[in-house]
């Protein structure tokens, strides 16, 4: 993967959010249904302050025999949300036909599904279709956890010439379900953000969530992590949605939610702030200098027993001693106020590293 700069620009910059202030948002129906349940959803949308209506047109759904969007027919009523109420739209494309019609339709800003995101030759022909546009497109993760799968669909849009991309987060299906619908594994957005500072990322907490208890909290969570938007699924009688009805909120409920959000700034010009934050880094990085040099002391003890084994000729793998070293970790870790996910982690690396370096030291 390539650590080059993406060719992108930013939100503000694509002429369809009404400020220039994070977090940008886009919010609207699951799917289009009905002409007055588009309206009445998109007037409410727009009295709470949203300037982008999503709503789903063609849907991709699980099982057959779905609701799986009304077509074309519903591009009418979007347009009719651009011109009476003066809001912008948006819209999921999946094939070369819907770019097309979209297209026509005059919607301002398309999605790519993360069913589609998971396959190359989905996202090529779309990108082959959007060529000679600049519309502002967002690529929704795919499904299955790859950052590289994410990348390379952006990278194919950039490739057709367009500059208004973005990335949207809206978690990783896992056969378990859990608390939420989609794992969020915010570690992946983030390498997405290591990568690619210049990358706008939306967070969609609605998919995620798979139900609208848990819309505040994921949505905070990407605020603090720096995202620069949200996309949330609201409707105006959330109760009989078509579609992903338990995750849908309605426009008064949304305007609670994000009114209730805390925005935190980047970084800071108070003098006070970054004396002090420096101060903190400088700790961290000393602790750090501290944790690599033990970290190298161990390893050469893990060195010398794989030496000494040898010579015994004993076995390097010990399962009873893994296992009391993990005990003690556990416990001694634990009373320091350590989490056992984060101990079982870091000493499952350190002891796989050790193996490998015994094992070297066996074969040599
Ligand atoms: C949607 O946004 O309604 C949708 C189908 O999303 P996803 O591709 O994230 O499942
Ligand atoms: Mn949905």
């Amino acid at each position: 993967m390539s650590v080059n700069e993406l060719n992108v620009s930013q939100p503000e910059q694509w002429g369809i959010f009404p400020s220039a202030e994070r977090p940008f948002l886009i919010a609207g129906p699951c799917s289009a249904e009905s002409e007055q349940q588009v309206f009445e959803t998109a007037k409410a949308l727009k009295d709470n302050g949203i300037g982008v209506f999503r709503a789903g047109i063609w849907k991709p759904r699980t099982r057959p025999n779905c609701f799986e969007g009304v077509g074309s027919e519903g591009l009418a009523w979007l347009r009719r949300v651009q011109r009476e109420l003066g809001m912008k739209t948006a819209t999921e494309v999946a094939n070369v036909k819907h770019v097309y019609e979209a297209l026509k339709a005059g919607v301002d800003l398309l999605w790519i599904g993360a069913r589609t995101t998971a396959n190359p030759f989905a996202v090529q022909e779309l990108a082959d279709a959007l060529k000679g546009t600049d519309i502002p497109v967002l690529v929704k993760n795919p499904v299955n956890p790859d950052v590289d799968l994410w990348l390379g669909a952006v990278e194919r849009l950039q490739m057709a010439g367009l500059t208004k991309i973005g990335i949207i987060h809206r978690g990783f299906s896992v056969y378990q379900k859990s608390r939420y619908r989609n794992a969020p594994q915010w570690q992946l957005p983030i390498e997405v953000r290591r990568r690619h500072k210049e990358l706008p990322i939306i967070c969609d907490p609605s998919h995620i969530a798979g139900n609208r208890e848990y819309l505040q909290e994921i949505s905070q969570q990407a605020l603090d992590l720096g995202f620069d938007g949200l996309m949330m699924e609201s409707h105006i009688c959330p109760e009989i949605a078509l579609s992903d009805a338990q995750q849908q909120i309605t426009p008064a409920a949304l305007k609670k939610l994000v009114d209730k959000l805390v925005v935190r700034a980047f970084d800071s010009t108070d003098v006070s702030y970054n004396e002090n934050i420096d101060e903190l880094r400088n700790r961290i990085d000393q602790l750090d200098d501290e944790l690599l040099n033990v970290l190298a002391q161990r390893m050469r003890v893990a060195v010398e027993i794989g030496r000494y084994k040898k010579q015994n000729n004993i076995t390097i793998l010990q399962t009873g001693r893994w296992e009391k070293i993990l005990e003690k970790v556990f416990l001694a870790g634990g009373q320091k106020g350590l989490e056992k996910e984060l101990l079982e982690k870091v000493f499952s690396a350190i002891h796989e590293a050790s193996i490998n370096k015994q094992t070297e030291v066996m074969n040599g």
